[in-house]
């Protein structure tokens, strides 16, 4: 098995050549390769693979979790190489199962290393080591049999792990998500009605805190129109279709991109609905689109991605070969046709309130807040903020409302269809 063994470190090692090509350092995964037989084993040499750079910095790690969903972020401070490996329990040891990340070129940053405990049920605890000079270890000591997909994010650099329970399909029928986060949490709604399963859905208003998002014509932010937007939407939502609404945010204040997604699983929503406004160096630019999470070759689309991303153009057409596994793990097909109902609402819904809308159209592009979500998602482009028509408009609170009127149509038309189709 020794030689077999070899070969896939082999395979794995190319990989990260690719990548390291891609990202200047990188990602890779070891889904494919076996795992190895216990800690001791010592990682590959792969300090070549990244060349003659300063070593990466590991800093604070942190989660969100439920009992059936756990997202641990790892702080770096420039994109690394790293594997991650499973190992089964070792009863002879007092071991549980475990995964780790073993990161290369790296060290530890300043700060406590003790254990971090997470006892969600799915993990007990994160442990972070010095494995050896060059390689910094991550180990999640897990309750029971997980699975797990990691990606790394630029922008600050961060390694994020997505943890799921053996028994979570991968749709909302799970059980439902313990308390253990506190996002911020409004009262439920009358569960007057349930409309093809819909009874949770997370809503994301864009930015907020540090990062006010666009600024618009006549100094109105992004981050303040999408929260007033998404707190009227979930009123509606609440009175009128008796679902479950919970915002990322319900106040003015920064949450990284993760969170917002690791929200939603942690949550087991079933629709997760980033709202963002449009911007435009060109003053002329107007109009309504919707986004679902999809690789693109379109350069307006990868522009946009790198401005909500807060990322580069660069760093979001390269992340795309990097994460497209997990774009196919999605709810594609469900997504596609969520954004469809929204976005046909809302050219609908605003042409009767405006005259006429410039319709741009149901695009796709690499939200980061997008990806590893696991229920039907969107992004919404409400107007160009920097218009001057659109941005002045969109501060008035009969435009937001016949915007929340019309996102409100278009979820209620996507639950009907989906209702449709259940009963064919
Ligand atoms: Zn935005």
């Amino acid at each position: 098995m020794k030689t077999k063994k070899a070969h896939g470190l082999l395979l794995q090692a190319l990989t990260g050549f690719a990548l390291a090509a891609l990202l200047g350092g990188a990602a890779l995964s070891d889904e494919a390769a076996p795992p190895p037989a216990g800690e001791k084993e010592p990682a590959p040499a792969r300090a070549g693979a990244a060349g003659p750079v300063e070593r990466a910095t590991v800093g604070a790690v942190r989660f969100l979790s439920s009992r059936n969903y756990t997202r641990v972020t790892i702080d770096l401070s420039r994109a690394v190489l790293y594997e991650t490996h499973r190992l089964k329990e070792d009863p002879a040891r007092g071991l549980p199962p475990r995964i780790y990340i073993d990161i290369f070129g790296a060290q530890l940053g300043a700060g406590s290393r003790e254990p971090i405990p997470v006892r969600d049920g799915l993990l007990r605890q994160v442990r972070v080591g010095q494995f050896s000079s060059d390689v910094v270890r991550v180990v999640l000591d897990a309750s029971s049999v997980v699975s797990h997909q990691a990606f790394l994010l630029p922008d600050p650099y961060r390694l994020v792990v997505d943890i799921h329970g053996k028994g979570d399909s991968n749709g909302p029928a799970a059980a439902p998500a313990a308390k253990k986060l506190a996002p911020a949490r409004a009262p439920k709604g009358n569960g007057a009605s349930e409309i093809a399963g819909i009874r949770k859905i997370v809503l994301d208003p864009g930015h907020g805190g540090k990062d006010p998002g666009a600024i618009g014509f006549g100094g109105i932010a992004e981050k303040d129109v999408v929260l007033s937007v998404a707190k009227k939407l979930a009123r509606k939502l609440r009175k009128e279709m008796g679902v479950e609404v919970i915002l990322t945010r319900n106040d003015d204040r920064f949450i990284s991109l993760e969170d917002r997604t690791a929200i939603a699983n942690a949550e087991n929503a079933d629709l997760f609905i980033s709202l963002h406004t449009n911007a435009s160096p060109n003053g002329e630019a107007r109009g309504l689109e919707t986004y679902y999470l999809d690789n693109t070759t379109d350069e307006a689309a990868i522009r946009l991605a790198a401005r909500e991303n807060g990322t580069s153009r660069k760093n979001v057409s390269d992340l795309q070969f990097i994460l497209s596994d997990m774009v196919q793990n999605m709810k594609l097909e469900d997504s596609i046709t969520l954004a469809h109902r929204m976005h046909g609402s809302l050219v609908a819904g605003m042409s009767k309130k405006m005259g006429e809308v410039r319709d741009l159209g149901v695009k796709k592009a690499l939200f980061y807040v997008l990806v590893g979500a696991r229920m039907p998602s969107v992004l919404v482009e409400l107007f160009f903020i920097t218009h001057r028509d659109e941005g002045r408009l969109m501060a008035r609170d009969s435009y937001q409302d016949a915007l929340v009127d019309a996102l409100y149509d278009g979820i209620r038309k996507y639950g009907e269809t989906a209702t449709a189709m259940k009963t064919l």
